[in-house]
């Protein structure tokens, strides 16, 4: 066994490898370890091309602890600053870190862990509530849309823009994959004109019922109160972004957050069980949603 300073090396391998990532056969075989600072991780090599590889679940090439990154990505989405993380970790933890790896860390799973979330087949209930939340941007007033599934409270459908029209409204609904039966908006103009072009249809029995809500009129405004409060609340955390990058990255991630992280407290669970879909994800979801993201 190898050592640093009479320390063992830390084996971190939790997955075990079923086929080549290159050639994709199944004859493989355990080939020694791969080590990195402290830690080694299980490699393989491959007997029908002959490579050698580790598995990769998530955290290839990543220098810090894995449970360091994901406790990152949850302070940052339960609303600290970039800067105030770096702060609290350094103050507590003996690998220190700066904003800037926790910004890139964002990044990587943000795009990660976002398409993986898109790849479910969902049982929603197709009743939907749309939203538009002001932020500042550079000093700026610009805005983010959503759509929430009554039934599930799934996050089905996010956008930014900075103009709050007809045109933005149409790029929210051009991201919904499932059809609703009923749509509610508030009384913004530009609703119906979006709902017209792109869910409207010639055939009756595809029809979608569309509602407009008038603000402080109708007591259904409450469900949409209630539906989208926790959205609100944390957009408003978050108060300025820097630019519109930095702005659509934070709701890649959110919508990760706030539909398979986040117990919702109307439903007793995540909007992605209601869903019906279970990922049996352990105490720490952040980890575990990354290795189902790479397959494992
Ligand atoms: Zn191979």
């Amino acid at each position: 066994m190898k050592k640093i300073q009479g320390q063992e090396y830390k084996e971190i391998s939790v997955h075990k490898a079923d086929k080549c990532p290159y050639c994709k056969n199944k004859k493989i075989v355990k080939n020694g370890y791969r080590f990195n600072h402290t830690k080694k991780k299980q490699r393989y090599i491959c007997k029908e091309c002959d490579r050698t590889f580790v598995v990769d679940d998530g955290f290839k090439k990543m220098k810090s602890e894995r449970e360091l990154i994901t406790c990152c990505l949850d302070l940052y989405m339960n609303g600290m600053s970039l800067r105030k993380i770096e702060a609290h970790i350094n103050q507590f933890s003996q690998e220190k870190i700066t904003y800037r790896s926790i910004h890139n860390w964002i990044i990587r799973y943000a795009k990660l862990l976002n398409s993986f979330s898109q790849s479910f087949d969902l049982n929603l209930s197709r009743q939907y509530h749309t939203d538009e939340i002001f932020v500042k941007c550079k000093g700026e007033q610009h805005y983010f849309w959503d759509i929430i599934d009554k039934g599930t409270r799934m996050l089905i459908a996010t956008h930014y823009s900075e103009k709050r029209d007809s045109k933005s409204a149409r790029m929210l609904f051009l991201k919904v994959k499932n059809r609703p039966l009923t749509l509610f908006t508030d009384g913004l103009q530009g609703y119906q004109k979006a709902v017209r072009k792109v869910f409207g249809t010639l055939h009756k029995d595809r029809k979608v019922q569309y509602i407009r809500l008038r603000a402080n009129k109708d007591k259904r405004n409450n469900i949409v109160e209630r539906i989208q409060g926790t959205i609100r609340e944390r957009i408003k955390v978050m108060r300025a972004f820097k630019n519109k990058k930095d702005a659509e990255l934070f709701l890649d991630l959110f919508v990760v957050y706030y539909n398979f992280i986040r117990v919702h407290q109307g439903i007793g669970m995540t909007p992605i069980e209601k869903a019906g879909v279970e990922l049996g994800l352990g105490e720490n979801k952040w980890l575990d949603l990354i290795y189902r993201a790479r397959g494992l």
